[in-house]
C-alpha cells in the first residue's frame, strides 16, 4: 500500500499548506481540500540529533528540511549516509517512532 502525507489546499487561492493551519497563509481563507504531497524534493539543510526521547529505538537521527516539487517545505527524517545540501531526495512514508502500540508514521527521505 502506498501511503501519502496530506497537504491542505486553500479552496480560494489554491495555496498548499503543510502542516495544517487554521487560516491560509496567503489569503486568510479557512476552507481547505486535503491533497497528497509529492514525494520528490530537494534537501535544503539538515542536522543530526543525538539526545532523543526514550520512545525512539535508535541512538541518533538525521533531520532535514526538504523542499518538495510543489514548493512546500517539510521537516522530516533522512536515511542518507552523507547528506548534501541541494541533493535530490525521494520520500517514503514509514513508521518513524513507536510509543507502546501506537505507531507514528512520517515521511523519511532517501537519496534519489
Ligand atoms: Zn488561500
Amino acid at each position: 500500500m502506498q501511503l501519502d502525507i496530506l497537504g491542505y489546499q486553500c479552496k480560494k487561492c489554491q495555496t498548499i499548506s503543510y502542516p495544517y493551519r487554521t487560516l491560509c497563509r496567503k489569503c486568510g481563507h479557512d476552507a481547505f481540500d486535503p491533497v497528497p504531497l509529492p514525494k520528490k524534493g530537494k534537501l535544503l539543510t539538515f542536522t543530526q540529533l543525538f539526545t532523543l526521547p526514550g520512545d525512539f529505538e535508535v541512538n541518533d537521527i538525521t533531520l532535514g528540511i526538504v523542499e518538495l516539487e510543489n514548493g512546500v517545505r517539510m521537516t522530516a527524517q533522512l536515511k542518507i549516509d552523507a547528506p548534501k545540501m541541494g541533493m535530490a531526495v525521494q520520500g517514503k512514508v514509514e513508521v518513524v517512532r513507536q510509543a507502546g502500540y501506537d505507531k507514528c508514521r512520517g515521511m523519511v527521505f532517501y537519496p534519489r
